[in-house]
């Protein structure tokens, strides 16, 4: 099959829109035959809607596998045309952006390690101003989403209309079972502040090994994700970068097989009143819980009131430590994590000191 460029454009514009969209290649690209054979195995499983493959690779020591560079690019090229997928590629520098569209790739990424800098990003913004290519943008390594935010706009700014974005999840210190945390609540976030922009995941940065690749997969899909990008390899132990997280392109079709696609909607009727119902006891609950908080408050001014008369100090530790444990225990009888009590308790404690500080101070 051999491509001509401006059937990859209209086909870009399907994608763009296709659910669930897969970007599936290796880390990076290694020799050229590494490539050709991944791109045609993807190619064979039907599917797959993009290549991926790294050229140019941020590495965070030196003395690592840095991409194979420019030269790279051809094969790319040359998979395309073989395969029919269009390419995607990460850039870093106004010279990458350059050397990827010299060579017809489809569509650009910009890795964590660059949207997290400022000068980076508007330098790749600007070697795209004027060019016709669609954009995904990865969050940053640390969990700051305006400059995620940043980066769509300088993006944005430069004219590129199609703009994508990419959760990789979040550098955290300390061993986690995660190689990225993914800090769910954090992306959707970002998804919700952008509910135009198509949203993928990006298992393999988040797991760093396969064998949790799967649960992460279905979890995005749980969640309302547009797509997944997920490292793969013809032999993924001896790949040059990332090799406990890739997988072959025949595991990848078999894990997307095992995957429970859920809908985010869907039209019966039945399903719609049944969720009605639910939804009514939600608001109904949530409405009992907000009469609880405003109770809550109103103790702990009256409570301020008697520490202002005696002139005790607001925050009284031991007191605080004695509420929590209490929390832990009864949230551990009806189901609810220390994560979410530690969060909830927090939120309330806040605002029950800015309550008293009010009383306090009047
Ligand atoms: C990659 O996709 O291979 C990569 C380097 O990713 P990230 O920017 O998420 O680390
Ligand atoms: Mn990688």
């Amino acid at each position: 099959m051999l491509i001509i460029e401006k059937d990859i454009k209209s086909k870009i514009d399907q994608l763009w829109n296709k659910r669930p969209l897969i970007i599936s290649g290796p880390c990076s690209a290694e020799t050229e035959e590494q490539v050709m054979q991944t791109a045609q195995r993807l190619a064979a499983t039907g599917k797959v809607d993009m290549l991926r493959a790294g050229i140019w690779k941020p590495r965070t020591k030196p003395g690592m596998f840095e991409g194979v560079g420019a030269k790279g690019l051809p094969w790319l090229k040359k998979a395309k045309q073989l395969t029919g997928l269009p390419v995607t590629v990460e850039v870093a520098t106004a010279k990458q952006v350059e050397d990827a569209l010299a060579f017809d790739v489809d569509v650009l990424w910009i890795g964590a390690r660059t949207t997290v800098n400022p000068f980076s990003v508007q330098e790749v913004a600007d070697a795209l101003r004027g060019a016709d290519v669609p954009v995904l943008i990865k969050n940053p390594v640390n969990p700051d989403m305006e400059l995620w935010i940043g980066a769509v706009e300088r993006v944005a700014r430069a004219g590129v209309k199609q703009i994508g974005l990419i959760h990789r999840g979040f550098t955290s210190y300390g061993n986690t079972e995660y190689r990225n945390a993914p800090m769910w609540h954090l992306a959707i976030d970002m998804k919700l502040r952008h509910p135009g922009l198509p949203f993928i995941n990006d298992p393999s940065h988040i797991c760093g090994r396969r064998d949790i690749l799967l649960d992460t997969m279905q979890k995005a899909i749980d969640l309302d994700y547009d797509g997944l990008i997920v490292e793969s390899h013809i032999d993924p132990d001896n790949a040059w970068s990332d090799a406990k997280q890739q997988v072959t392109p025949e595991r990848l079709a078999e894990m997307l097989d095992l995957i429970i696609w859920r809908k985010e909607d869907i039209n019966s009727e039945e399903y719609h009143a049944a969720l009605e119902k639910l939804r009514q006891q939600i608001n109904h609950l949530d409405d009992e819980l907000m009469q609880i908080l405003g109770q809550r408050m109103r103790v702990a001014e009256q409570i301020g009131d008697y520490k202002r008369q005696n002139n005790i100090t607001i925050l009284q530790t031991s007191r605080w430590n004695e509420i929590i444990e209490r929390a832990f225990q009864k949230g551990d009888k009806l189901g609810l994590s220390k994560e979410f009590i530690t969060k909830y308790f927090d939120a309330v404690h806040m605002e029950s000191i800015n309550h008293q500080k009010k009383i306090m101070d009047s």
